[in-house]
């Protein structure tokens, strides 16, 4: 998108999307910035997994998901990952206490639902908002949930410095590797698959990642109505 087609949506969208101003910015390790930030959210509708768009540059526009937000006190938090040197990476990691953005109305998918079922949510170190917004209500929900992260080596703590529970990490890897890691995962094992087939699946972040994920649930006969998935990067495109 250019420059101007830019600039002109801003200002004929100027009542819908609220300048927000960063409140505090904290690194829970070099690669995972929490941002908050205030401004008036009394007309935006959050639900848990929605994302709202940020302008990182002139021209890009990149989507992150807000982790915790107060419409009525005007306060939201965003869990950013600070994958490397991209626009929205860049952008993000040099934000700074009183900088000012704006943001999009938000939107998605809805990724709380049939809380009575199991629920699995899958992804990389972009969904751990999500997996945090996720966490007290289904820990509410008294029901089985799981979250299963593919993290770098330096990540893997992640998930325990968050306070989250009932989750399994694996590594990094690409294609069959991939799909061999998942394959094996406790879900998997004879008595506890009985339970987990008729959950609902939550698959987000990496796109080949998500893919295959599909895949090996496919391969097991789980319905496509409670796979829910949503690729948040892709490798070699930008700004999904
Ligand atoms: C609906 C939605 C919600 C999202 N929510 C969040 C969120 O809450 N927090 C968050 O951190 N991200 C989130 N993302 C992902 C984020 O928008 C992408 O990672 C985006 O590509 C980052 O922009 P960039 O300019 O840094 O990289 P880009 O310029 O878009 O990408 C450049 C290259 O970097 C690589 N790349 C991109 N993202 C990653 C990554 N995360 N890890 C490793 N390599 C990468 C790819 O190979 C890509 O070709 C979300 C995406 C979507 C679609």
């Amino acid at each position: 998108m250019s420059k101007w087609i830019g600039d002109a949506m801003e200002s004929l969208l100027a009542s819908r999307m609220p300048v927000m101003t960063v409140t505090d910015t904290q690194y829970i390790n070099p690669s995972l910035k929490q941002i908050r930030f205030s401004g008036d959210l009394s007309n935006m509708h959050f639900e848990p997994g929605y994302a709202v768009v940020i302008r990182v540059s002139d021209i890009e526009h990149r989507n992150y998901t807000p982790t915790f937000y107060d419409t009525e006190r005007g306060t939201m938090e965003i869990m950013f990952h600070i994958h490397g040197d991209a626009p929205g990476s860049n952008y993000i990691a040099a934000l700074d206490v009183n900088d000012t953005l704006k943001i999009s109305m938000p939107r998605g998918k809805k990724v709380y639902r049939e809380p009575e079922k199991p629920q699995l949510l899958f992804g990389d170190e972009t969904c751990l908002g999500v997996a945090f917004s996720l966490y007290p209500l289904w820990l509410g929900s008294g029901r089985e949930f799981r979250f299963v992260f593919e993290l770098d080596d330096a990540n893997r703590d992640l998930p325990d410095r968050l306070g989250l529970t009932n989750y399994s990490v694996i590594p990094k890897k690409f294609g069959a590797e991939n799909e061999t890691l998942l394959t094996r995962l406790p879900i998997f094992e004879n008595d506890t698959w009985r339970n987990w087939h008729n959950g609902n699946f939550i698959l987000i972040g990496n796109a080949a990642s998500v893919r295959n994920f599909r895949n090996v649930l496919k391969k097991r006969d789980v319905p496509g109505k409670s796979i829910l998935m949503q690729a948040y990067w892709a490798e070699g495109k930008t700004g999904l």
